[in-house]
């Protein structure tokens, strides 16, 4: 994991491979960070140590909670099963003010080009998820240092009923170190789409994909869809809300063609199992590498 986007993951924001220094008052960034190396050191209060070493100081928690941040954040599923870890500082993300971001959605010509040009996604299902863009970089909090990057799609997470519970960015131009997809820091991890289970019928097939992209081209496909963007870190009352929902819910995956996708699906089978549900998988063609490509490959071109 490249240490600068480890840094940025956690708060920092790291301009020319140095940023402030979270350890000591800083009013001028002192520390720097070895790319080749993958370390960090500060010149001023000599802090300095390795990805680990930062998520350990920065989350103030031990070792093992640090990894299994880290793992979390890269979406790497570890398969030992661990609460979510408890931040000695957490402060939750600020939903009121996130929710303002997306309350009326604008879809600059970056986002439109991606959405409809490129992914061929449907306007109404886009319309539908409430998707917003940015195209300044943007905090997550009221007073907050810029977070979401820019230009950047932005994803609401909402309950049942239709209230934002976080929102998630997209970066749109792909840059060094920086994670594409982007959590608010302490954030818990819902499942998107969950107000489609109002519309679903009993036995209806629901399927279930880990992106968020995958999920709206599956929806596009004409197809009722959730997206579980981590199984292992899925919170307690999603699960029982699941539970509770359906009797016998149908959940149906197209596993990506690839290792992470066959442990997704493994995982998947958990929650399955968890929450009472059957599964039924479904292959992708030969070439594909997940439903969006698929669903790309297959749609018409006319679209723009
Ligand atoms: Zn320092």
């Amino acid at each position: 994991m490249p240490i600068e986007g480890v840094a940025e993951r956690l708060g920092l924001r790291v301009n020319k491979h140095k940023c402030l220094c979270p350890f000591h008052d800083d009013s001028h960034p002192s520390l720097s960070f070895s790319v080749s190396r993958n370390t960090y050191r500060c010149f001023v209060c000599d802090a300095h140590g390795d990805t680990i070493d930062l998520a350990m100081k920065v989350l103030g928690v031990p070792f093992r909670d640090a990894c299994k941040w880290l793992a979390d954040e890269h979406n790497i599923i570890t398969t030992e099963y661990a609460p979510a870890v408890k931040l000695v500082k957490s402060y939750p993300p600020d939903v009121e003010y996130l929710s303002s971001l997306v309350s009326r959605p604008v879809l600059n010509q970056v986002a439109r080009d991606f959405l409809f040009g490129q992914r061929h996604y449907n306007p109404k299902v886009v319309e539908w998820l409430g998707i917003s863009s940015i195209i300044e970089p943007t905090p997550c909090w009221r007073a907050g240092k810029p977070f979401y990057d820019a230009p950047s799609l932005l994803f609401p997470y909402r309950d049942i009923d239709g209230r934002v519970l976080n929102v998630q960015s997209r970066a749109l131009v792909k840059k060094e170190g920086v994670p594409r997809f982007r959590f608010p820091r302490n954030s818990s991890i819902h499942v998107f789409n969950l107000p489609i289970l109002r519309y679903l019928k009993d036995n209806e097939p629901l399927y279930v994909s880990e992106g968020v992209t995958d999920c709206i081209a599956l929806l596009s496909s004409g197809k009722k869809a959730i997206a579980i963007p981590s199984a292992t870190t899925l919170k307690d009352e999603d699960f029982a809300r699941l539970r509770s929902l359906h009797k016998g819910l149908n959940l149906h995956v197209y596993p990506d063609n690839d290792t992470p996708g066959e442990r997704l699906y493994n995982n998947l089978l958990d929650v399955a199992n968890c929450i009472g549900a059957c599964l039924t998988r479904h292959e992708l063609p030969e070439g594909c590498k997940d439903f969006s490509d698929y669903y790309v490959k297959s749609s018409p071109t006319i679209l723009n």
